[in-house]
């Protein structure tokens, strides 16, 4: 167990909620200096790797029940976008966590080279199948000679244990003009930050998530081990799963839970759906603008 933050060190930190998992009590502790807060199990390495190994931990996208429906808002696509101005026919690119390869599937055909880091053993035999060079190791214990222009790290960097240890380790498999492009959850989302919804917060928190990221801390923990970064937010979530958090204190319950727009099957279908579409993308708009979308990306380079 360790209260002190993880960014700066720093030992007058409080604490702001605790949970159990896996018979274990777990705490989350604030640094007020850095606008952070983390589980006090992020050092301990043995218990994080102990959640991925063997078949603990098979991450699947939340795709929609209802698979004629289609997605407004895919966090792949949005990824691949953000991405694509910097790949180059001969980029040699890198994905650590890479769950089923659905990205790298986007990806290969762009790029000279994509290889990836991955730790659920059916998903690395699953990769492997699909031909991609796959390692099965943490990038700590990773012994190859091998330089990376895009290393991306979507919805990763909240899971690695002692994360300072291995944003410099990363640094030893970074062209010196590549980038690395980063994908968290925003705790400064305004269902957490704003509304300051309860029932959303108990949710929010898991044992595998570590770090709680807002702008200023990821910004932090990055320029403190030595990266320039930008940082933009993006909103999953639409406007009416947020009216169900506000409402009901849980999430939108039909097909795509996280992203959808729920249509009612009225007459006025069409003009009503208009007005949420529209209301929705505003929404939107207007949350990252301000840095409260759900989800924190960066283009960090050295
Ligand atoms: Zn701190």
């Amino acid at each position: 167990m360790n209260i002190n933050c993880p960014i700066c060190q720093n030992e007058s930190t409080y604490k702001t909620f605790s949970f159990s998992s896996n018979k274990k009590n777990i705490n989350v502790y604030e640094c007020k200096q850095c606008d952070f807060e983390y589980l006090d199990i992020w050092d301990d390495t043995d218990f994080v790797k102990s959640l991925y190994s063997g078949n603990n931990y098979i991450f699947t996208h939340n795709i929609s029940k209802d698979e004629k429906v289609a997605l407004k808002f895919d966090e792949y696509k949005n990824n691949y976008s953000r991405i694509k101005p910097f790949l180059k026919k001969d980029t040699h690119l890198l994905e650590i966590g890479c769950g089923d390869g659905k990205f790298l599937d986007m990806v290969k055909n762009d790029v000279a080279s994509v290889e990836c880091i991955e730790l659920s053993l059916p998903q690395v035999l699953k990769l492997r199948n699909k031909g991609y060079k796959c390692y099965d190791l943490m990038i700590e214990d990773l012994k190859i000679e091998k330089k990376y222009d895009v290393i991306c790290l979507f919805a990763v960097l909240e899971h690695v244990a002692n994360v300072e240890n291995f944003l410099t380790v990363l640094k030893k498999f970074l062209n010196p003009d590549g980038n690395i492009f980063i994908e968290v959850p925003n705790r400064k989302n305004i269902l957490f930050s704003g509304f300051k919804v309860e029932s959303f917060r108990r949710f929010y928190y898991r044992d595998i998530h570590l770090y709680y990221f807002t702008p200023k801390s990821l910004k932090k923990l990055l320029t403190s081990n030595g990266y320039k970064c930008n940082l933009e937010t993006s909103q999953q979530a639409s406007i009416t799963n947020h009216f169900h958090w506000l409402h009901n204190k849980k999430g939108q319950e039909n097909a795509n839970v996280m992203t959808s727009i729920y249509i009612p099957n009225i007459d006025l279908e069409k003009q009503f759906s208009d007005v949420l579409e529209q209301t929705d993308n505003f929404y939107r708009k207007t949350l990252n603008d301000k840095g409260l979308g759900d989800l924190l990306f960066a283009r960090a380079s050295l």
